[in-house]
C-alpha cells in the first residue's frame, strides 16, 4: 500500500509521552482539520501539482508542499540506507488518520520498530493495536469519543483558559478511562506556558513544550 508522504526524517521526539526520543519523523500529507494555529499548513492539500518522486523525496531538505507515493518497503530501505539508528517512528501530518495505517504500523514493527501516531482524532484510528496513540484535539473541532478511548495519550494545546473547557467536555464523555493528559502551550506563547502550569499541577497532568523548538532542531 502507498501513502503520500510529506518528508522523512530522524530527529528528537520533542512533544508528550516520548519527549527525548529519538525517532524517524514519517510525515503523510492531506489534512481536512485546518486549525488556525497549524505549523504544517503546507501538508493540507495533496496536489497532483506537487507531486515529486521518491529519489526527489528522500533528498528533500527543506518543508514544502511536495510529497510522493512511498510504501513501507521503501520507508525501510531508506532508514537501513541512510544508517538511522532510531527505533522510534513518529506517523504524523498532516492528519494521517484520513489514511490507513494499519499496514504501514505492522510492517514496520515487523522490523522492531515501536510506531506512535500523532491524530487530531477526528477520523476513525486505523493501526496496529501496539502502535502508540497521541491524540491532539483540536478546539471547536469534532474530536470522536472513540478517538479518545483508543489513545494512549492526549496532548493539548492551549492558548487560553477558556481552552480548558472543551477538553473538560471530552474527558467527560469518557468517564471510565484513566486519561494521561499533557497540556501543551501554542507556539511557545508565555501566558499559555504559564496556564499550562498552573493547571497541570492543580490536575496532575503533564506539561510538554515542545522541546525541540526550544533547542532548534526539526
Ligand atoms: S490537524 Fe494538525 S496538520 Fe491538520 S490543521 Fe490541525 S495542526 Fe495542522
Amino acid at each position: 500500500m502507498n501513502y503520500p508522504i510529506n518528508e522523512i526524517f530522524q530527529t528528537i521526539q520533542g512533544e508528550g509521552y516520548y519527549t527525548g526520543t529519538p525517532s524517524i519523523f514519517i510525515r503523510l500529507q492531506g489534512c481536512p482539520v485546518r486549525c488556525q494555529w497549524c505549523d504544517t499548513k503546507y501538508t493540507w492539500t495533496c496536489s497532483n501539482n506537487n507531486q515529486i518522486s521518491y529519489e526527489e523525496l528522500v533528498k528533500k531538505k527543506i518543508s514544502d508542499q511536495t510529497w510522493s507515493y512511498i510504501n513501507a518497503i521503501q520507508i525501510l530501505e531508506n532508514i537501513k540506507k541512510k544508517e538511522w539508528t532510531a527505533k522510534h517512528v513518529v506517523i504524523t501530518g498532516g492528519e494521517p488518520c484520513i489514511y490507513n495505517l494499519l499496514y504501514l504500523t505492522t510492517e514496520l514493527e515487523k522490523q522492531g520498530f515501536k510506531c506512535q501516531i500523532e491524530t487530531s482524532g477526528t477520523k476513525i484510528i486505523k493501526c496496529s493495536s501496539n502502535t502508540w496513540v497521541t491524540v491532539s484535539p483540536k478546539q471547536h473541532q469534532n474530536t470522536l469519543p472513540a478517538s479518545i478511548l483508543r489513545s494512549d495519550e492526549i496532548k493539548y494545546p492551549i492558548l487560553k483558559q477558556e481552552d480548558l473547557f472543551y477538553l473538560e467536555k471530552m474527558l467527560s464523555m469518557v468517564k471510565n478511562k484513566k486519561c494521561r493528559v499533557f497540556l501543551q502551550p501554542i507556539s511557545q506563547n508565555q501566558e499559555a506556558l504559564k496556564i499550562c502550569i498552573k493547571n497541570c499541577i492543580i490536575k496532575n497532568w503533564r506539561l510538554s513544550i515542545q522541546l525541540h523548538k526550544y533547542i532548534l532542531i526539526k
